[in-house]
């Protein structure tokens, strides 16, 4: 049986049902790479070129991972456009070029083109894939149960069970779900706003969900809220990128008055363009709506201790504020 390998980075958060669903239908044993590690993180930084932000210089670990597994191919996409005015960022459209620049002994790489403008590009990217990668294999129904995998995906993110727990049945891994007795305890609403691969990598956010969690807060993210409720949220003029339109929406989603959330963590990394603006616009958002927001940024660097004192601190400061322990005025 041939071996197609998917990185577990960046797309993979969001779209790895469908892409694990239409490659195993094809025939292919789908190798989907470890959670991030230490090795898989200092790999990437190794490979990748230094002024990259860590979730593609991650990407570049994972890739190197599999290049280890005698897998026939990597699936390595270039997301331009995921069915809106938007693109994905700059970073994401390069990324195969990025990849083959930097990197060595590479096995064959899926280099596709996702530019989904309109409503059939997926079908027929589909079935390009198909008759060049597995002639003879009945495309049309490795297409639909690829659908419905993501269909079924999507609604358990919207239901709140969070991507380690709704991608199990692809990648075997425990999950990320809330224990009972975590749920219970529960009294804050925190809204974790980032891109997925920085929110739901625990590696690279030191465990950021779990952490809250354990802090008696529900976490809500911005990939629990469903596509058409993003679609209501509209701006002035979208920004031109896919996940930020989305991380923004959602904040406006989780301020409305009757979810409002008690507090924002705004995850970002280091030397990403994007998040500049979408950072300053959230931080207005909240400040208008007077909910706390606390900035997380991270890098290869980011230890551990300060993240921790930071989030203790922030979740310290909001339950305080709704017991009434102290009144504060946010942002100053
Ligand atoms: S949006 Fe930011 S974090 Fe994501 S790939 Fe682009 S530069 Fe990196």
């Amino acid at each position: 049986m041939k071996r197609v390998g998917i990185p577990r980075s960046l797309f993979f958060f969001t779209y790895l049902p469908f892409w694990y669903t239409f490659w195993a239908e094809l025939g292919y044993e789908v190798v989907v790479s470890p959670l991030t590690n230490k090795g898989i993180l200092d790999k990437g930084v190794e490979e990748a070129s230094t002024d990259l932000c860590v979730p593609v210089k991650v990407f570049h670990g994972h890739v190197a991972y599999l290049a280890g597994q005698q897998v026939d191919a990597i699936f390595l996409p270039r997301m331009v456009n995921a069915g809106s005015q938007a693109t994905f960022c700059p970073k994401f459209l390069a990324l195969p070029e990025m990849v083959k620049c930097s990197m060595t002994d590479l096995p064959p790489l899926v280099e596709v083109r996702v530019d989904l403008t309109s409503p059939w590009s997926l079908r027929s990217l589909c079935h390009k894939i198909q008759q060049e990668w597995a002639p003879g294999k009945d495309f049309g129904a490795a297409y639909r149960r690829a659908v419905l995998a993501q269909e079924a995906f999507q609604a358990a993110l919207t239901r709140g069970e969070l991507v380690g727990s709704a991608l199990k049945p692809y990648t075997g891994d425990e999950g990320d779900k809330p224990k009972a007795e975590e749920a219970l305890k529960s009294e804050l609403d925190i809204a974790v706003l980032g891109y997925p691969y920085t929110v739901h990598d625990a590696f690279l956010n030191g465990g950021l969900l779990r952490k809250l969690r354990r802090l008696g807060a529900r976490v809500h993210t911005a990939d629990m809220v469903p596509i058409r409720e993003l679609r209501r949220y509209r701006m002035h003029k979208d920004l031109f990128w896919h996940y930020s339109n989305m991380v923004f929406k959602a904040g406006k989603f989780w301020l409305q008055p009757e979810r409002r959330v008690d507090g924002i963590i705004h995850v970002s990394t280091f030397a990403c363009g994007p998040d500049a603006m979408v950072g300053k616009m959230l931080e207005l958002e909240a400040k208008a709506r007077g909910v706390p927001l606390i900035a997380l940024t991270l890098d290869e660097q980011t230890g551990q201790a300060g993240l921790d004192t930071r989030i203790e601190a922030f979740v310290d400061m909001l339950a305080r504020r709704k017991t009434g322990a102290y009144n504060i005025s946010v942002h100053g």
